[in-house]
């Protein structure tokens, strides 16, 4: 495991639970909003954490902390994540892996060793868009499809999850529900740029998205304040 940042205490990352954030180092793809930059280079050795301290930190916080929230970068590509969370659920704690879903195969190997509380997966884009938005390539896009699929059966807690970029119109939320058929679950979240062109073009667009989420089109807003849009936020 390379791990870039532990967040000690948040109340804001698994939804109802008291949850330590760990940030994985590396990520294989490149949203150019990416609010965690610095996570996205891969490095071999780990120049950070070291996962044993995480775990000496959990048990010293036994019944204090409930969850552990695995974040990246993307904690898929880590060679022991696997183990990393076995550590954790062996110490009872409830576990939430945010993921942008390119590694199917690892998704399934955690639930069927019933690692896994929770799952929140990003859908960065409609799929006309993802290249352009994420860089994906075409076989890391239909894993991506896969992981949609394989999160849908899992019968777990989860979440899928739109940042509201520069790059996208509401048209677009409404081409992601359709292209991943999502039925529930769904949020979309706000986006920390600083340009302020494109974010009044946002604006006009969150005026349409509340409009279509009054008339129970499936999904929430979540941060939009970040934004300014307040307003237009119900
Ligand atoms: S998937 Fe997440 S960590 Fe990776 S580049 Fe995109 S926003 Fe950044």
């Amino acid at each position: 495991m390379n791990i870039a940042g532990f967040v000690k205490t948040s109340f804001v990352d698994y939804p109802g639970k008291i949850a330590s954030v760990v940030f994985t180092q590396g990520c294989n793809l490149g949203c150019g909003y990416c609010h965690n930059f610095g996570l996205i280079e891969k490095k071999e050795a780990s120049t950070g954490i070291q996962p044993e301290e995480i775990i000496e930190f959990l048990a010293k916080r036994k019944g204090m902390i409930d969850a552990v929230v695995v974040s990246g970068g993307e904690p898929t590509l880590q060679k022991n994540l696997h183990v990393f969370i076995e550590e954790l659920k062996a110490m009872s704690l409830l576990v939430k892996l945010d993921t942008n879903g390119t590694n199917p195969d690892s998704l399934r190997s955690l639930l069927e060793d019933k690692l896994l509380d929770f799952i929140a997966m990003d859908l960065k884009a409609p799929l006309s868009k993802y290249e352009s938005i994420t860089g994906t390539s075409p076989s890391e896009l239909l894993s991506i499809r896969e992981s949609v699929e394989v999160i849908m059966n899992s019968g777990l807690e989860h979440e899928f999850r739109t940042t509201f970029c520069p790059e996208l119109e509401a048209d677009d939320i409404l081409s992601i529900i359709l292209d991943f058929k999502i039925a529930s679950n769904y949020v979309v979240q706000s986006c920390r740029s600083t340009d302020r062109n494109k974010l009044f073009r946002n604006e006009q667009d969150l005026k349409k998205l509340t409009w279509w989420s009054e008339k129970n089109l499936p999904f929430s807003f979540r941060g939009f304040e970040v934004c300014g849009a307040e307003q237009f936020i119900i």
